[in-house]
C-alpha cells in the first residue's frame, strides 16, 4: 500500500481529535477527506507529516513505517503538505519561495533554480516570479504555495483547505490545476476541502470524519448518498 493509516488515535488531553482512523491511498489516486470544523482533518494531516505524534496506531508510506518519524525525513521520503493557515514568507519573492522547496532535492543552485522555474511555470505564474509574496493576490499566493510544495518533488501531496478564500471561478480553475498535478506529474493527492463540489469532482475516493471518527468512505457518489453522512454533515 502507498499510504496506510492504521487505527490512528490522537489525544490532546481529554480530547480525542482522531479516534481509530483508517485511511488508504493508492499510488496515483486523489483521495478526499471531508468533515465539519473540528472533526480532526488537520490533525490527521499533521500526523501523516510528522508534526503531531500519534497516541496510538501506525502510519505506513510505501510499506515503510513512518509513525513518529521526523518531518524532514517524511518529506525526503516523498510526502509534502500545504497547511491550513500556513503562509509563505511575505518578504521574499515568489521565485525565492519556490527555490526553498527545490533545494530539498537539488544539489546545485542552478539545478534548483531550473526546477523552481518549471514549477512556477506549471502553476502559470512565470510573469510574477520576481514579485514579493506580499504583492501577490490571494489566488496567486495559493498557486505559489502549490508551486513551493511541488518543488520538493513529492510523491504524495497533502492539501489542507487550499481553496479557502477563493471565489467560485477561481476554485474551478484551481480544481483543474490540481487535476493537472495528479495527471501530468503523477503525484498522488490527499485533499481536505470545504467546497464539496470541488472535492467530489476531483476525488476517486472520499473519507468522512466526524468527531475524530471516520463515519463513511467510498466513491463520491456513495458518500453523498450515504444517510449517515447526509444527517451528520450534508445537513439533509
Ligand atoms: P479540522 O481540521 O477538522 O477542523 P482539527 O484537526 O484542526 O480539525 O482539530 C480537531 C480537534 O482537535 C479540535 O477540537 C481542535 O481544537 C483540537 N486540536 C487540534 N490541535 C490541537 C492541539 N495542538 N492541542 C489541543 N487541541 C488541538
Ligand atoms: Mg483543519
Amino acid at each position: 500500500m502507498f499510504l496506510k493509516v492504521e487505527n490512528a488515535t490522537t489525544r490532546f488531553g481529554g480530547l480525542v481529535a482522531n479516534d481509530n482512523v483508517n485511511i488508504e491511498v493508492s499510488k496515483g489516486e486523489i483521495v478526499g477527506l471531508i468533515g465539519p470544523n473540528g472533526a480532526g482533518k488537520s490533525t490527521m494531516f499533521k500526523s501523516i507529516n510528522g508534526f503531531n505524534r500519534l497516541s496510538s496506531g501506525e502510519i505506513y508510506f510505501k510499506n515503510k513505517r513512518i509513525t513518529k518519524m521526523e518531518t524532514y525525513k517524511i518529506c525526503k521520503m516523498g510526502i509534502t503538505c500545504t497547511f491550513q493557515h500556513a503562509q509563505l514568507f511575505q518578504g521574499i519573492t515568489l521565485e525565492e519561495s519556490v527555490l526553498l522547496g527545490a533545494y530539498n532535492r537539488r544539489k546545485t543552485k542552478k539545478e534548483a533554480l531550473k526546477f523552481a522555474h518549471q514549477m512556477i511555470d506549471f502553476v502559470g505564474l512565470s510573469d510574477k516570479k520576481d514579485y514579493r509574496v506580499s504583492k501577490l493576490n490571494m489566488f496567486e499566493r495559493k498557486k505559489a504555495e502549490l508551486a513551493a510544495a511541488m518543488a520538493t518533488e513529492p510523491e504524495l501531496l497533502l492539501l489542507d483547505e487550499l481553496f479557502a478564500g477563493l471565489v467560485p471561478t477561481e476554485v474551478d480553475s484551481f480544481v483543474e490545476l490540481v487535476r493537472k498535478v495528479n495527471k501530468q506529474l503523477g503525484i498522488s493527492i490527499l485533499i481536505v476541502e470545504h467546497v464539496l463540489k470541488a472535492i467530489m469532482s476531483l476525488s476517486n475516493k472520499v473519507y468522512v470524519l466526524e468527531y475524530g471518527k471516520i463515519i463513511a468512505h467510498g466513491s463520491p457518489a456513495e458518500v453523498t448518498t450515504n444517510p449517515t453522512v447526509i444527517k451528520a454533515y450534508l445537513g439533509g
